[in-house]
């Protein structure tokens, strides 16, 4: 496995590997790898004959008061799990060689974005599309995999890709979760030993969201209400929102006649965690 610190290389790395015919797949990740991150990692190595992983805490993602600074960091770790994992490159930028101290241009999508995290992370996505936009540039992907855990990124993803015309096809893989239903995160290194135990209230949410769509339940308030008392259950847990939203527009809906896209982001202590399902007939 080759490990590339610099933009120009990745770039020049990427263009040798086009010319001489090679399908690149592109598996964005901001490190601290879990099993999710290797599961897109078998995604990219079934469709493509070079694999990128890709492992860059992209600040401008981040809001002022939000975990840049103590987001768990572990390169040695994450470079033999990539190793074990078969990926052929590994792209590990430096904060000050992905951005000219000068940079001024950003990408923005308007719509996608404007409401769940993207209302309770300003900016964030506008820190997404930015960064994922530079990966496509210097890594040249034929296709980059997503995970579905992040719904809302993953639209976004798709809409850039589409309106900028990116010749990169986009492909999810399904949420990886621990036996007892809580999805894998870097973050839930954050938790303490008695938040952990109570973080999969998320997934009991979800699942209790599933089980009223499926018995018949069309009305998104009485799902939210629903998935708001089951979380009420974890004494650590606060709300931060829950969105029964269009499926395709993220568009709030009051009668799910549509998939409809069921989003959480909840506070367990101070470790916010978000988690999502699809209720469609
Ligand atoms: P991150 O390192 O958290 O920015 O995530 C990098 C990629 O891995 C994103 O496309 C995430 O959606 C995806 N990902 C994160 N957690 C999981 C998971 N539990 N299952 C599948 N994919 C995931």
């Amino acid at each position: 496995m080759r490990i590339i610190r610099t933009s120009g290389e990745m770039q020049q790395t990427a263009l040798t590997l086009r010319a001489a015919g090679r399908r690149i797949g592109l598996v964005p990740t901001m490190g601290f790898l879990h099993a999710g991150h290797l599961s897109l990692v078998r995604l990219a190595r079934a469709r493509s004959d070079a694999v990128i992983l890709s492992l860059f805490v992209n600040p401008t993602q981040f809001g002022p008061r939000e975990d840049l600074g103590s987001y768990p960091r572990d390169f040695a770790r994450d470079a033999a799990l990539c190793r074990e994992a078969d990926v052929d490159i590994l792209f590990a930028p430096e904060a000050a060689k992905m951005y000219a101290p000068d940079a001024s241009v950003y990408v923005t999508e308007e719509h996608l974005a404007a409401g769940l995290c993207g209302a309770a992370r300003p900016g964030h996505f506008r820190g997404v599309c930015t960064v994922v936009a530079k990966l496509f540039n210097l890594c040249l992907p034929h296709v980059a995999v997503f995970g579905a855990k992040d719904a809302q990124q993953l639209r976004v993803i798709r809409r850039m890709t589409r309106d900028l015309n990116f010749p990169v096809e986009i492909v999810a893989g399904p949420t990886v979760r621990e036996a007892d239903g809580l999805a894998l995160s870097s973050r839930n290194s954050y938790l303490s030993a008695d938040e952990r135990r109570q973080a999969p209230v998320l997934r009991r949410a979800l699942d209790e969201a599933e089980r009223l769509y499926r018995a018949g339940t069309r009305d998104a308030a009485a799902l939210r209400n629903a998935l708001q008392g089951i979380i009420a259950q974890a004494p650590a847990a606060r709300i931060d929102y829950i969105a029964v939203v269009d499926d395709e527009t993220l568009a709030p809906v009051q009668t799910l006649t549509k998939p409809a896209l069921v989003a959480l982001a909840v506070y367990i202590g101070t470790t916010r965690l978000i988690d999502n399902t699809v209720l469609q007939a």
